[in-house]
């Protein structure tokens, strides 16, 4: 758990790793091939540090002092992750919700932690409060540096000689899609469909598909709180009109049920955001029917521990069979 403290990189490098492309021998089932990206094994817990060192990096040369964020999850976990590496000061603000484990890991990084604001929108307000002209805000999906970093992971899949028939991801405020979407048309796969989960209470992709056009939630409510935007940005919905996006749904208790599943398979902790994904295969969701090659982006989640997952376990106990 504890960071190597001597991790510093040119600001030319990299902050996040290649990371394995493994056949999952559980989730394949006959003529299928199931196939997991695996993000979870990024230094920063999660893919996150994709865009975010992508970013971090771009404003650190343009001599940006210090990196102002808004995030108690995993895009405020790879800025302080970034800010360590390039030996630049990371200020994280957190709404009160945020977990203790949440706030330990952001430390250990050197971050500094200011717990301000009921909820995201508050925190986030003070955040830019807080702004100085020398500072950087990185946002944890709305940035093109951050979509042409996630982008990074379809160049590996591609290198790797894997032509999947579909790519599997979660959906939160779509800086994912928007990345692995831009990855795939920067290799000539932009037909190749991508399957974008999202838990119910979430769902603000689906609800802009069904609109046909960028809908804001009025409230979202859910264990996968990496999930939990009001609404996708922009560059999510243009990719969902240039490229095919299928919009996929799930319960919490079937991202909480896929998380404990996926522990006991693959032996990697992942948190219900990555659940989401992992349930369409354990569920052999319709979505997928048909499809020869499937890979999962497994997206991670560094703050989840065998005792959230214990509680949300017992929480979704009744809802479990749907
Ligand atoms: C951020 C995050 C997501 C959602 O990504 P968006 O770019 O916000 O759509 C999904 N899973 C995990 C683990 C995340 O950290």
């Amino acid at each position: 758990m504890t960071p190597d403290p001597s991790i510093h990189r040119g600001p030319d490098l990299d902050l996040h790793i290649q990371t394995p492309l493994i056949q999952s021998p559980i989730l394949s089932a006959g003529q299928q091939e199931v196939w997991l990206k695996m993000e979870a094994f990024q230094p920063s817990g999660s893919f996150k540090i994709r865009g975010i060192g992508r970013a971090c990096t771009t404003y650190a040369q343009r001599g940006a002092a210090r990196f102002v964020a808004a995030s108690g999850g995993n895009a405020g976990i790879a800025v302080a992750y970034a800010g360590r590496a390039l030996s630049i000061p990371v200020v994280t603000v957190v709404p009160q919700t945020t977990s203790v484990k949440a706030c330990d890991i952001l430390r250990l990084y050197g971050a500094e932690v200011i717990i301000a604001g009921a909820n995201f929108n508050e925190a986030n307000r003070f955040a830019q409060s807080l702004l100085r002209p020398t500072d950087a805000f990185i946002h944890p999906f709305d940035d093109p540096h951050l979509w042409s970093g996630h982008a990074s992971m379809v160049d590996e899949i591609k290198a790797s000689n894997i032509r999947p028939d579909a790519i599997v991801l979660s959906v939160g405020g779509g800086g994912l899609l928007a990345g692995v979407a831009e990855g795939l048309n920067r290799q000539g796969w932009g037909h190749i469909p991508i399957i974008a989960t999202e838990t119910y209470g979430a769902a603000s992709l689906h609800a802009s598909l069904q609109a046909g056009k960028l809908t804001s939630l009025e409230e979202v409510a859910t264990l996968a709180t990496s999930l939990a935007a009001k609404q996708i940005c922009g560059q999510a919905w243009e990719v969902c009109q240039t490229n095919k996006v299928i919009s996929a749904r799930v319960s919490d208790a079937q991202a909480v049920k896929a998380c404990e599943a996926f522990l006991e398979d693959h032996r990697v902790l992942v948190e219900p955001a990555c659940g989401a994904s992992l349930a369409l295969a354990y569920s052999r969701a319709n979505e997928l029917a048909d499809l020869r090659k499937i890979v999962i982006i497994v997206c991670g989640g560094a703050t989840m521990s065998p005792q959230m997952m214990a509680t949300w376990l017992e929480q979704t106990s009744s809802a479990r069979c749907d």
